[in-house]
């Protein structure tokens, strides 16, 4: 299993990362893809990957469209050019996107699609993968990315009237470890062949922090849905995100 989306580089784990790594491994996760959203955090991210190894810990950075919103234009050319310098330490660009769910104002909003184009242009001709934030705005996220040649993940997809608008594109539905019954039709909907499972840790879990180990309940309930067992489930999707982020699963220590 890999955790295809979780902030293990935030604060809430400063107490017990090592732990919460471990527990991952223990729990059969093969890798995790951590996104970083604002400067501060991609620096840890970068950090973090090195000290727990790239062959595991997996790195992606961004400015996330809840930084966007707060971020003068030289901070979004400053990171541009910061990832860009960090090419060869990435598996991709992440998370950028559009939320109108926490932010109702159109400045706010022109603001959170002026990073994103630039991203999503950063991502086109950097040739990485783009991870992508639509909450309350699918529609309008998938839309303007179709309008770039980028390798696109919707991460924490929950809305299922825009999911047949997503399966018209190629881009990859991302299944949070949250329980709804939008998250099953989404599921039921989707091939298996488009579908990444991740926990967005440490939000998204009923109940307390969210950590990659969680990620299980994800892949669980796919299984669940689709009545498909969870070992071709697993292989699936396990392959689904090796290949869209281009590198090769490794066996768990
Ligand atoms: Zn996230």
């Amino acid at each position: 299993m890999i955790d295809a989306h979780c902030h293990v580089d935030t604060a809430d784990f400063d107490p017990d990362r090592d732990e919460v790594i471990a527990r991952a491994k223990a729990s059969g996760i093969s890798a995790l893809i951590n996104a970083g959203n604002n400067h501060p955090d991609n620096e840890r991210v970068l950090a973090f990957s090195q000290k727990y190894g790239p062959g595991y810990y997996k790195a992606v950075i961004c400015l996330s469209p809840h930084h966007a919103v707060e971020l003068a234009d030289d901070a979004l050319e400053a990171e541009l050019r910061f990832i860009e310098s960090n090419k060869a330490k990435l598996v991709g660009i992440g998370e950028t996107g559009l939320d109108r769910h926490h932010y109702k104002k159109e400045e706010e909003w022109a603001k959170q699609e002026k990073f994103y184009r630039a991203f999503l242009q950063l991502s086109e001709s950097l040739d990485l993968p783009v991870v992508v934030h639509s909450r309350d705005a699918e529609e309008q996220c998938i839309r303007v990315a179709q309008e770039y040649k980028c390798r696109v993940m919707l991460h924490c997809f929950l809305n299922a009237k825009a999911i047949d608008l997503a399966l018209s594109t190629n881009f990859a539905i991302s299944v949070p470890t949250l329980k709804s019954k939008a998250i099953d039709k989404i599921i039921k909907r989707t091939p298996i062949e488009r579908i990444f499972c991740e926990t967005d840790s440490p939000w998204l879990w009923q109940g307390g922090r969210n950590e990659p180990a969680n990620v299980r309940a994800a892949y669980e309930r796919v299984a669940k849905i689709k009545s498909v067992e969870l070992e071709r489930v697993i292989g699936t999707v396990d392959g689904n995100v090796t290949s869209f982020f281009g590198f090769k699963p490794v066996t768990v220590p």
